[in-house]
């Protein structure tokens, strides 16, 4: 079937439907058109770029650098593409985004301002039914989800928002024309990445800032800048050299990595190392040491360096403390700042501390905490996401026998490498929970994620398959691995996002795989070459066929020596499955 031939306004039955357009979904798009299958892309937005369409608050960059934090499937994409800065701020990768789309003909295929509303598995015919809030119903073999893992925006409901007579914003749905807070009060609730961003740039104009801080966080100078030109040519030089030793990174990003167990150094080795990675910044910190996200003992050592970072750069004592986290460093997401902590000592800005008693309740004319009344103009509500599950929450999607996602899902997220789940056949899932995504560098997941489905739905026309969905015994084994691996790491042991603490009635369970990119692809790699492993797949003419590898090939990782040494294996910090 090809979109060609009929008139897209139409076209009713597509070979797939996929929900979304940030860049799981432009690249999911971009395969399928190679393909010659035909596809039909909605939107809520107005335009591609997800996440970068969306947030565009005041701040808004990348924390993965800008020349890894970039698509790697086309090398003159790679060339061609510049830049501006180490961490590129939302704008330029928004018109990334809006580039890749003009560059690979993506919009046509694209329905912006249409939210999908349901999803429905039809058993007679193998084909999924979707609907939109615009009134589509269309059929497709299969239903693709690249709705992202932060998408949909949580706004806690205080009491009293209604009453509020300033504007209210969220970080994640920014107003596209921008906001001047010139000569206003405002306040910000959270201290998450989105607040920590934001709060620098916000302070320089707002008349006063008042910030409501429930936790701390542990922030990194990103020491951003304009790009350097030679670390640009160099790695332009090679660049798939370089993407391959990135991908064979736990991160899926590659950054100077020191293996060593941090109680094997000295205090002052240790100090010395500690500085060398602060003066390099950001996420990488946290190679500082190999086992800073395992021992709790050293975790604590990098804690109190960071501390001391903070006391020595906010002036007032007590402020100072009260912005020093004492939670496991790394264990919620690791923020990475430009100038957040020195905001404190500006005289307009104040830290309201909500840890012990919640914010009690909007006022026509401010916020209440802590029996303060703080009258402000407008309130930024830098409150986060309902992570992972949260965009797949607000889609009826209902599976075989009716079962709907929800109700499976209802004690947490249980699927097949974070790609599929039981029930639900033909149904995708791009960085779904029980994959790496948010641990890791996203649009490698991405693209690893959407060239194992393009090989995997290749297949199934190569043998004649109408549907493949996981068994249950292999999605049982999945979820207990991927809990058992979180164990391993101090990242499961606080109330972050990742475990859906964030959200109250959620239940806890540790979402990301964490065993690691390499290991990960590795795992998806070896189901695809035995011939689907864990899946069945109905309607096969041939079924012991064995699966040509194609969009995949790219993606024979191997693990990076230096980070997974033996030793680290043996000793259970790096999962080998
Ligand atoms: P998204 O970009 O979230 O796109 C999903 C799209 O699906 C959205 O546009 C949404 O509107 C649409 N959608 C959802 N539900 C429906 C529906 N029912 N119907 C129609 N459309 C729907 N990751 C990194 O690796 N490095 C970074 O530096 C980094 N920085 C980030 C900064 C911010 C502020 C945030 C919020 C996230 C950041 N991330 C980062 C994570 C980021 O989300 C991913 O890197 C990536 O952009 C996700 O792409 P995606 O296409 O999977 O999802
Ligand atoms: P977040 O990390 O979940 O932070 C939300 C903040 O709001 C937290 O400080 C939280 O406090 C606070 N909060 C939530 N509900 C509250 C309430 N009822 N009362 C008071 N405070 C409340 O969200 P985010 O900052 O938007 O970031 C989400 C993720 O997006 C990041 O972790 C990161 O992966 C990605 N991101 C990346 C970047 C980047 O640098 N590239 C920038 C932004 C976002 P508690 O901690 O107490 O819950």
């Amino acid at each position: 079937m090809n979109s060609e031939a009929i008139r897209p306004a139409e076209q009713t039955k597509f070979d797939a439907v996929i929900v979304g357009a940030g860049f799981a979904g432009m690249y999911m798009l971009h395969c399928l058109q190679k393909l010659g299958l035909s596809a039909r892309v909605y939107e809520t937005g107005g335009d591609v770029g997800g996440t970068w369409y969306w947030n565009r608050y005041p701040g808004a960059r990348c924390d993965v650098e800008s020349m890894q934090y970039s698509y790697s499937f086309d090398a003159d994409l790679d060339q061609e593409w510049r830049w501006s800065q180490r961490y590129s701020p939302q704008p330029e990768i928004l018109a990334y985004a809006n580039h890749v789309a003009d560059r690979f003909d993506l919009r046509r295929d694209i329905r912006f301002d249409t939210r999908v509303t349901a999803a429905t598995f039809d058993e007679g015919a193998n084909h999924w039914l979707v609907e939109t809030d615009q009134g589509d119903r269309v059929s497709a073999q299969f239903c693709i989800m690249a709705v992202g893992c932060l998408s949909a925006a949580n706004t806690p409901p205080f009491d009293g928002m209604k009453d509020f007579e300033g504007s209210i914003y969220h970080t994640g749905h920014w107003p596209h024309e921008g906001v001047d807070f010139t000569g206003q009060q405002i306040g910000i609730i959270g201290t998450g990445s989105s607040a920590i961003q934001s709060i620098p740039i916000i302070a320089k104009q707002a008349k006063t800032l008042t910030v409501f801080q429930r936790t701390p966080n542990y922030a990194v100078p990103a020491w951003n800048g304009p790009m350097d030109k030679n670390y640009e040519a160099e790695i332009k030089a090679d660049y798939p050299g370089f993407r391959a030793k990135a991908r064979a990174r736990p991160t899926g990003f590659y950054f100077p990595f020191n293996a060593k167990p941090t109680l094997d150094a000295s205090p002052d080795e240790r100090e010395k190392k500690y500085e060398e990675f602060w003066a390099r910044g950001g996420l990488p910190f946290l190679g500082a040491f190999g086992d800073l996200l395992f021992e709790k003992e050293a975790n604590d050592t990098v804690a109190e360096f960071a501390r001391r970072k903070i006391r020595s750069v906010v002036d007032d004592p007590v402020i100072a403390d009260l912005l020093c986290p004492d939670n496991i460093f790394g264990c919620k997401r690791l923020c990475v700042d430009s100038n957040y902590y020195e905001v404190y000592n500006e005289p307009h800005v104040k830290l309201v501390d909500v840890s012990k008693r919640p914010i009690e309740r909007f006022t026509k004319t401010g916020v209440i905490a802590n029996s303060i009344e703080y009258e402000l103009d407008a309130v930024v509500c830098a409150t986060g996401f309902a992570a992972m599950t949260g965009s797949f929450d607000k889609i009826k999607i209902i599976g075989r026998e009716g079962l709907t996602l929800s109700k499976k899902w209802e004690a947490g997220p249980r699927t097949y490498l974070g790609l599929s789940t039981v029930g639900f056949p033909n149904f995708f899932m791009i960085t779904g929970p029980g994959s790496p995504s948010v641990l890791a560098n996203m649009i490698p997941s991405i693209e690893q994620h959407v060239d194992w489905m393009v090989d995997c739905i290749s297949h199934m026309r190569d043998v004649g398959a109408d549907t493949i969905e996981p068994t249950l015994s292999y999605e049982d084994d999945w979820v207990d691995h991927v809990n058992a691996v979180s164990e391993i790491s101090l990242r499961s042991t606080c109330s972050s996002w990742y475990v859906g603490a964030n959200i109250p009635g959620r239940p806890r369970v540790f979402m990301p795989y964490i065993g690691g990119f390499p290991v990960y692809v590795t795992k998806c790699n070896e189901v695809m070459t035995n011939g689907y492993e864990g899946f069945v797949l109905k309607g096969a003419e041939d079924t012991n066929k064995l699966p040509r590898v194609r969009w995949t090939d790219r993606w024979q990782v191997e693990l990076d020596i230096e980070v997974m040494s033996p030793a680290a294996i043996a000793a259970g910090r790096v999962p080998v499955i």
